[in-house]
């Protein structure tokens, strides 16, 4: 009997450990301080993580045994498994990933011709309930750690390390809503910016949100060079509330207005994503209104043929009228582009992977 309790418990101190992931260098610098190290172990120590990319403290050689044995026993490794993995005609590979609590994520790793770049997740499932999206199905089951979205790019890159590829770009247009899993988006940003670590060039990485205001005032004072990318899909309130409940919440115009602000205090310049739904809000009005809305704003579209999800009946805009609506965008001088589409003989959009794994564990 005593012998399972004790079994039991450690297993439980184990699990409750932080993640080594969820810390910036600036917290292991005061973590080593606290302990009674230099500082400059911490960037040791970050270098393990990041540069050299081992999985157990105990390979870090240049730290003490005693320093390895105390990080050991207060911290954890992420080990994301592998649920399953696709690999696209064009390269891209999506991952399902379980976490320690068998929960699934989805990560996707897409090959251009300039770089390697990953689409990583920020929460498991989403409550933000889009009307188009598979990720929001299941509703929010919880919100992923700043380590369990770091351990998403480490994992990734220790598979191409294999054929010495690195990724170059981030885009955080996973599954989840990153504007309110703040704290750990950005801490999350602060581990792959620094050049200490992965060094991603801030250029070279993208949030998305759906529009969640406060978060966007906040991330206005962040100062950084990382992108912003709003999800508006729909030209005014009325038509963006059916397909995006949140835009209840934080209606059309604050949203527009967080934007301006944040135009006007970074310098910036904003990504419109616009999913185009067959029928819905890709009629040559929409562009027209949309242009209208945008007009003099420092921004550039985004045109993304929306993806099928089975649980939806929304279908697809023709070739032509995608064509159309980027015309009447472009007439009005606002800079669009049409998504380039990747892995979609393997099922890449949003929560696809995982909504079919929820289903036949069901
Ligand atoms: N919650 C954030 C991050 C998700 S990013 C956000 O909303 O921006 C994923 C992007 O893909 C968002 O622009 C989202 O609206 C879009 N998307 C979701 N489902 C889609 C679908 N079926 N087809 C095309 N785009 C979709």
């Amino acid at each position: 009997m005593s012998e399972t309790k004790q079994t039991i418990d450690r297993k439980e101190t184990v699990e409750t450990k932080p993640f080594i992931y969820d810390y910036t260098l600036e917290q292991l610098q005061g973590w080593m301080k606290e302990n009674g190290e230099p500082a400059f172990r911490a960037g040791q120590l970050f270098d393990w993580l990041y540069v050299k990319r081992v999985t157990s403290f105990e390979d870090m050689s240049n730290l003490s045994k005693p320093l390895r044995e105390k990080l050991d026993a207060q911290f954890r490794f992420v080990t994301l498994s592998e649920i399953t993995r696709l690999e696209s005609k064009d390269g891209t590979v999506k991952y399902l990933f379980g976490l320690h609590d068998a929960h699934a994520i989805e990560t996707v790793v897409m090959r251009h011709n300039y770089g390697n770049s990953i689409c990583v997740t920020t929460q498991v499932g989403c409550r933000i309930g889009c009307t188009f999206c598979a990720s929001t199905l299941g509703g929010l089951k919880r919100n992923l750690t700043a380590g369990e979205i770091v351990a998403q790019v480490v994992t990734a890159q220790q598979l191409l390390d294999k054929t010495e590829e690195r990724i170059s770009s981030i885009v955080i247009m996973g599954s989840g809503e990153p504007f309110e899993n703040y704290d750990a988006t950005m801490a999350f940003l602060r581990i792959m910016i620094h050049e200490k670590g992965l060094n991603i060039g801030q250029r070279h990485i993208t949030v998305s949100t759906s529009g969640i205001v406060p978060s966007i005032y906040k991330f206005a004072e962040e100062n950084t060079q990382i992108n912003l990318a709003i999800s508006i899909h729909a030209p005014n309130d009325a038509l963006r509330s059916k397909l995006m409940p949140v835009n209840r919440r934080f209606p059309f115009d604050d949203v527009m207005e967080s934007l301006r602000y944040y135009i006007a205090k970074t310098g910036r310049r904003v990504t419109f994503e616009y999913a185009l739904i067959g029928g819905v809000n890709d009629r040559p009005e929409h562009a027209e209104e949309l242009g209208d809305v945008l007009q003099g704003l420092l921004c550039h579209v985004n045109l993304i043929p929306v993806n099928h999800v089975p649980e939806r009946d929304y279908v697809r805009t023709p070739r032509e009228d995608i064509f159309e609506f980027q015309r009447i965008l472009e007439k009005k001088k606002i800079n669009t582009t049409i998504r380039r589409e990747q892995g979609h003989d393997i099922a890449a959009a949003c929560g696809q992977l995982r909504a079919k794994h929820m289903e036949s564990a069901r």
